[in-house]
Parts: structure tokens; C-alpha cells; sequence
């Protein structure tokens, strides 16, 4: 068993009550970790931490180009011990180690990207319409920024909110999810070493149901960056609605890969069961609906069918594996339930459909890839998000019928579509109701390109040039320069 603590004003401590949880390992279903359990105690002391940080000189005497160099270190660092954090990530939350690598050696540049945009931050001079008044702008951090993750991608998630936050000139305190804490207490040490003030960057462990409403509410905490399922969006975001804060939410979805009969069929299927099946459906971005066109539609099954059988199940820290073990166990049961709705609606799996029994699947909570069709856009199973390796393929004739069916849930955070008519193309990326839109991809993000949900899926947006406003406020200033005697009784 491996013992960790918390961050707290730059230093290592246990729960103020000595408080622990043990974080398990979902392919052995044993537990590995012992992880400080924080309570109110613990977040009040990270939040006062964070806020005397956001006003010490230490941090807000940087210039912005010294705060942009402390983030290059730090990406620094986190590429020289990717492999590490990735190894650290796979036997915590059960992803594959392929994948969690792949996030880990990508995960620096959202670091530099930010780092770089530091002291490009610049305000407005305003032509202002009062005679011999100067108005200008300036871009301000917000103060203390509450960091809320899950545990489907741990450290890129935060490292969408982090970056900015700390490149705007803000503080933060981070509580990463109760079933992936680990990698955020090894990325910890990593904040020190790159010379951030103590202070600047906290982590509380812990759980959403003992600290997250305090988190939220605190006084002293001045935004709420949220990544997580729907439900706890909407309470995250009620209440720091208490408070008039502003937050930003990425939440969940049910994406539609929609495939066209002019697609080039091998690659729409390889993008479908990427869009499902990697991550065993762990992801917001999960194309969890596919619409396929009827005219291709039973030569389409039968080939998803046939690739989707080939995935190899097992240890998720092996390279050869495809398909690992589902993160946590109310996760597996909620997926196996979801499983039983679909068949109670109607829908028939043609693979799958079941738990995962397989020899090299061990003890973990392995669920089978699974295709249900037969199925009826209104259906749970093509409304609810499912988060796992389940799948909803429904017909459709005309590219109208598509776009409606696409758009008819309250989810808009993704969308795919696989065809070769460019018209179509463009006709897509603007009728989808989505935040990011693929065309004959699916599942790419980059640090240049924002990302964030339309409909239930979120509010705001991470990555790219316009995420750094999320994380600053702007102030108007005046200054008349004229000094000339004017009446106060009326507006100037
Ligand atoms: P979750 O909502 O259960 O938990 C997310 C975080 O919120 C955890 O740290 C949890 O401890 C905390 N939390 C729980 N209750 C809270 C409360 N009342 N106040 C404050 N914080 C609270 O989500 P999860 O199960 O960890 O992750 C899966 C969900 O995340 C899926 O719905 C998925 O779609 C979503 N997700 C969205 C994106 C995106 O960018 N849009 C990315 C990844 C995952």
C-alpha cells in the first residue's frame, strides 16, 4: 500500500482529523492507495492558504512573464516524468496504459501553450466619447479558483483548468476525484519543484458529498471549474449560484457519430469503435449513438460487429490491450443496469450485452463491449449518457433526419460525421449542436483548439486562445485628465 497527503500551503500533511480512504486498483479490484480524506477543516485551511497567496508578493509581484516561465518548468518537469504519472494514472483509475502515456507526454503543452499566452494578456484603450477623459482596460485574475476533476482522465482534465488559472495570475485549490486522487499528490511535488510560491497551488483529497459544497461556497473562493457528470454540474452550479459565482462546467454527454453512405466505410468503423470502445466508453466524448444511414446500415453492423469483436480485454497496464476494466464499481453497476433498461425498451444487443468473464480479465470490472440495435432515438439508451463501452446504433434515411435525430438530446458537448460530400461537411458543422465537431475524425483535442459543451453539456470553454478569459475580469478605468469643473448632480 502506497500512503499519501494533501497540499496545503506547501506542505505535505494528513487530514486534519487523520481521516483516509484507500483508492483500488479496478483490474485487481484491490486496493493500492491510502489517500487523506479531507474534511471542512482541511479545505477552509487550502482555501485561506490560496487566498493570503493570491495577495503575497511572493506570487502577485511576478511579472507575467516570470508566472508564463514557472508553467514552462513545469511542463518541463511533467515531460520527464510522463511515463511515471501515466503508470501511476492506469493503476488508479483502471485506463489503459497506451491511452493515460499518450495524455501524460501530450499534457505539457497545455502548460506552454498557457505559460506562453501569460503576458500576452493585454488590455484596451478606448476611444472614450467624453473629452479629456483616458479610458483604458485591464485583465485582472479572478482570486482563489476552486479546481473540481473526475477520474476519467485525472491530470489532462486539470491541467485544462490549471494552466490558465495559474497563467492569468490566479490561485487554486484542487480536489481531483475520490477514485483517481493518486496521480494528483505525485503531480504535487512537481508544482514546488518548478518554484510556484507555497500556497499558489493546493490539493485536497477527498470526497464531492464531505468537502465539494464548501468548495463551491466558500467566500473566499471566487470561480468554480468543474469537469464531471450532469447532476453534480447542476448542484455545483445552483449552488455557487448562492454566491453570484461564476463557474465553468464540463459536463456530460451523448454524442451521435453519424455515417454516410458516401463515407469510406473501413474508416467511418474505426472512427465508430473508437468513439465507444476506446477508453471502454469512459469519456465525455464517447460517441455513444451511432446513426448510420439505412442503405449502408446491414453491411455497416456487420463490419462494426466483426472489428468491435477483435478488441482485446485484459490488464490495462499491458501495451497489447484494447479494452480495459471499468474505473469504479457503482460505475459497473450503473452500466450493467443501463445494459437491462436497453433490453427492457426493446433494443437487441448483437454483441455483448453482459459483464466481462473473460480469464484475462481477472478480478477487475470488465463490462464487454456492447451494440445494441434496434434502437429508437427517444429510448434511454439513446438519451442517457451511459459512460461505458455501450453502444446505440439507429437508422436514418435523409441527412435532415440525421441532423434532428443528432441534435434530440439535451447532451451537445460532441459530434461526428463520416462522409465525403464536403457540402455536407459544411452543412454539418454548422446544424450540429455541438461544442466540437468532427468530420471523418472523432476523439482528437488539442491544446490550441477550444472545448466545452452547447446544452447540458457545459458552460465555457477549455484550451485554446479564448479559455484564459475564463480566469480573468475586466476592469475599466478613468481618468480625467482635464480636471475640468462639471455639475454633480448629473451623470458625467
Ligand atoms: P462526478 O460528477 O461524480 O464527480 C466529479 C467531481 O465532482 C469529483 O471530484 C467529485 O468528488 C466532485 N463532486 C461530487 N459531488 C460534488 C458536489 N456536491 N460539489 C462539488 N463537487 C462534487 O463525475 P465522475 O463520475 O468523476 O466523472 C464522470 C463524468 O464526468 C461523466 O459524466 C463525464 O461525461 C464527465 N466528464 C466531462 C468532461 C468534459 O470535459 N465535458 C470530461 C470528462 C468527464
Amino acid at each position: 500500500m502506497q500512503n499519501y497527503e494533501m497540499l496545503i500551503d506547501g506542505r505535505w500533511a494528513p487530514a486534519a482529523d487523520g481521516q483516509v480512504f484507500q483508492s483500488d486498483n479496478p483490474f485487481t479490484g484491490k486496493p493500492w492507495a491510502v489517500i487523506p480524506r479531507a474534511g471542512l477543516q482541511d479545505v477552509d485551511r487550502a482555501i485561506e492558504a490560496a487566498w493570503a497567496a493570491f495577495r503575497a508578493p511572493a506570487w502577485r509581484g511576478l511579472t507575467a512573464s516570470a508566472r508564463g516561465l514557472l508553467l514552462y518548468r513545469l511542463a518541463d518537469l511533467i515531460e520527464a516524468e510522463a511515463d511515471r504519472l501515466a503508470a501511476v494514472e492506469t493503476r488508479d483509475n483502471g485506463k489503459l496504459i497506451n491511452e493515460m502515456r499518450g495524455q501524460l507526454r501530450y499534457l505539457p503543452q497545455w502548460y506552454r501553450y498557457f505559460g506562453g499566452l501569460a503576458d500576452k494578456v493585454e488590455g484596451r484603450v478606448i476611444p472614450i466619447d467624453k473629452p479629456g477623459v483616458f479610458n483604458f482596460t485591464r485583465e485582472e485574475p479572478l482570486g482563489v479558483i476552486a479546481v473540481i476533476t473526475p477520474w476519467n482522465s485525472p491530470l489532462m482534465l486539470a491541467a485544462w483548468k490549471l494552466a490558465p488559472a495559474l497563467a492569468a495570475g490566479n490561485t487554486v485549490v484542487w480536489k481531483p476525484s475520490e477514485y483517481s486522487s493518486a496521480s494528483a499528490l505525485e503531480l504535487g511535488p512537481l508544482f514546488e519543484k518548478a518554484g510556484f510560491p507555497p500556497g499558489v497551488v493546493n490539493i485536497v483529497t477527498g470526497f464531492g458529498s464531505d468537502i465539494g459544497d464548501r468548495l463551491v461556497t466558500h467566500p473566499k473562493v471566487a470561480k468554480v471549474a468543474f469537469t464531471g457528470g450532469d447532476a453534480t454540474g447542476e448542484a455545483v452550479y445552483r449552488a455557487a449560484a448562492k454566491h453570484i459565482k461564476p463557474v465553468t462546467l464540463e459536463l456530460g454527454g451523448k454524442s451521435a457519430n453519424i455515417v454516410f453512405e458516401d463515407c469510406v466505410l473501413d474508416d467511418a468503423v474505426n472512427g465508430v469503435v473508437s468513439g465507444i470502445f476506446a477508453a471502454s466508453g469512459q469519456t465525455c466524448i464517447a460517441g455513444s449513438r451511432a446513426l448510420v444511414q439505412r442503405s449502408i446500415y446491414d453491411s455497416f453492423v456487420e463490419k462494426l460487429v466483426a472489428l468491435s469483436k477483435t478488441a482485446r480485454m485484459g490488464d490495462p497496464s499491458a501495451d497489447t490491450t484494447q479494452v480495459g476494466p471499468i474505473t469504479t464499481q457503482p460505475q459497473y453497476r450503473k452500466i450493467l443496469e443501463y445494459i437491462d433498461i436497453a433490453r427492457g425498451e426493446g433494443a437487441t444487443a448483437v454483441l455483448g450485452g453482459a459483464a466481462a468473464t473473460r480469464p484475462e480479465c481477472g478480478d477487475g470490472w470488465f463490462v464487454e463491449p456492447t451494440i445494441f440495435v434496434g434502437v429508437k432515438p427517444d429510448m434511454r439508451i439513446a438519451q442517457e449518457e451511459v459512460f461505458g463501452p455501450v453502444l446505440a446504433v439507429i437508422p436514418f434515411d435523409t441527412e435532415d433526419e440525421a441532423i434532428e435525430i443528432a441534435n434530440s438530446t439535451q447532451f451537445g458537448l460532441a459530434a461526428g460525421a463520416w462522409t465525403q460530400n464536403i457540402g455536407r461537411a459544411l452543412r454539418l458543422s454548422e446544424k450540429l449542436e455541438a461544442g466540437t465537431v468532427w468530420i471523418n475524425t472523432y476523439r482528437a483535442v488539442s491544446y490550441l483548439s477550444p472545448f466545452g459543451g452547447y446544452k447540458r453539456s457545459g458552460i465555457g470553454r477549455e484550451s485554446g486562445l479564448t479559455a484564459i478569459k475564463e480566469y480573468l475580469q475586466e476592469k475599466s478605468v478613468w481618468i480625467d485628465a482635464q480636471g475640468a469643473p462639471s455639475n454633480p448632480f448629473v451623470m458625467r
